[in-house]
């Protein structure tokens, strides 16, 4: 594998023509080690590929010695599409990780429709505001339970008419068929090739062109099927070790999970190198209540979201499986290399007046959104400087240099504050109290420090406003 920009370089046309939107080919090289862009998106060397053996042979070896460790999977089509796997590191800190694992919740066909509509209509409409993003669900996990081709193939439509990519669950060849001869231009994966199916599988993943999973507990029989599948030609494949809920069961799929994902990433053998599925639905197969059902699936996910699943099948859809595992999702799956940040300025909160009061905090967008939600649920108007300090907290910025009581003299002048307020008091972060005088200093404006956590904003403001 290729680790620099100047490795690629010496593949690429070297004209420094501009067309893949890039001044030179050096940082177009730079944004492919990056996987920004792909070889693929420099035309010349595509155009050259066409009529030359030299590029032709030039291009394939860059796409193979630029293409992630763990192959990529893509479910689904259009713009819900998922793509799974194309991990590079076992550990997020060393690259980052690329694509998050997609949730996909099931429905079984022996359902009636409301409960299916249902079910289908809570994952399709999923939305959760989180740092400036809204986290959706992805898709839809249709299992035959009537094992009924008919049934199965019916319910298989009425789900795709939802738009989400889907995961088709039978180890019924007769079932899958019935099944993908009405949805396969979708591409769902289809789940599970296993010992005693497998040759249908195969038979049906290449009929259809569409990504299997392979399942079975033995890792030698994994890597066999995955084996035997690559040479007949399938491309997209995923592979199950099983999940198992609650102690050993569940320590046992650990170990599986790593050990793959090990092999696949630092082994010499790519044979196991796909995207691993996990399911926590297993935990429907313990004893119990719903609610510790869904407690299990929650943390069967949070387990397998940190190693090192690329797909995972829930069943329960309450906040309290769901909001814990989008959130650590999001946050796992965030680029450790750029801070999560938003721009820098002025906002306003309620429509202030000149008399509001004028707060500052960062651009770290953990920080920003909770102060901006903070200030906006309690109806509390005011004018909020956000300062650059480089997608950074407020400790570690006042710590590290990025909040200075001079960044903060070049934001006030910079947003045009003084003209908007009738007055010059600026409430500081708790945590920023140790810049109180250097800011008053430096800005001639009269500094309070405020509490450590703006959800006291409201009973702060109530003591300490107007000062
Ligand atoms: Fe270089 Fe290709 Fe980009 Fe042109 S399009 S600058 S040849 S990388």
């Amino acid at each position: 594998k290729v680790k620099s920009p100047l490795e690629v370089y010496k593949f690429l046309p070297q004209t420094n023509c501009g067309e893949c939107g890039y001044d030179t080919c050096m940082s177009f090289a730079a944004q492919i080690i990056d996987r920004s862009v792909k070889p693929t998106d420099c035309p010349p060397l595509v155009e050259k590929a066409k009529t030359d053996k030299k590029f032709e042979k030039k291009l394939n070896e860059l796409i193979e010695l630029t293409s992630p460790e763990v192959a990529e999977v893509v479910i689904g089509t259009g713009e819900s599409a998922v793509k799974i796997g194309g991990e590079d590191v076992l550990h997020r800190h060393e690259l980052t990780f690329f694509n998050p694992p997609p949730f996909f919740f099931d429905v079984w066909d022996t359902l009636d429709e409301a409960q299916i509509d249902e079910r289908c209509k809570k994952v399709v409409e999923y939305r959760k505001f989180y740092v400036g993003d809204y986290i959706t669900l992805e898709g839809i996990a249709v299992r035959c339970t009537s094992n009924d081709p008919e049934k199965f193939r019916s319910v298989a439509k009425k789900v795709s008419e939802y738009g989400k990519p889907m995961i088709l669950i039978s180890l019924n060849p007769e079932c899958m068929r019935a099944a993908l001869e009405e949805v396969a231009d979708k591409k769902p994966l289809i789940y599970a090739a296993t010992e005693d199916n497998w040759k249908d599988f195969l038979q049906l993943a290449l009929e259809f062109n569409v990504p299997v999973t392979l399942r079975s507990k033995n890792l030698d029989t994994l890597k066999s099927m995955a084996k035997t599948f690559k040479d007949a030609g399938v491309k997209e494949i995923v592979l199950d070790p099983v999940t198992e809920p609650l102690g050993d069961g569940l320590r046992g799929t650990f170990e599986r999970v790593v050990q793959l994902r090990r092999t696949g990433i630092l082994g010499e053998d790519k044979d196991v190198a796909y995207p691993i599925m996990v399911t926590p639905i297993a935990a429907w197969l313990v004893e119990g209540d719903e609610v510790t059902k869904g407690y299990w699936e929650a943390v069967i996910a949070g387990t397998f979201i940190v190693k090192y699943a690329d797909i995972m099948i829930f069943r329960n859809l309450e906040q309290y499986t769901v909001m814990p595992s989008v959130i650590l999702r999001y946050n796992i799956y965030t680029d450790p290399r750029t801070p999560v940040q938003v721009e820098p300025g002025l906002r306003e909160i309620n429509s202030p007046g000149p008399e509001d009061p004028v707060f500052i905090t960062t651009n770290f967008a953990l920080t920003y959104y909770t102060v901006e939600s903070d200030l906006s649920s309690n109806n509390i108007k005011g004018w909020l400087l956000v300062l650059d300090t480089e997608g950074l907290g407020v400790e570690v910025s006042v710590a590290g240099g990025q909040f200075t009581a001079a960044k903060v003299k070049d934001l006030i002048q910079q947003t045009g504050i003084e003209q908007k307020v009738n007055h010059k008091n600026l409430v500081i972060p708790g945590l920023a109290a140790r810049l109180q005088g250097a800011i008053e200093d430096e800005t001639g404006w009269s500094v309070f420090v405020g509490p450590m956590d703006s959800g006291r904003i409201k009973g702060w403001l109530e003591k300490n406003w107007p000062p």
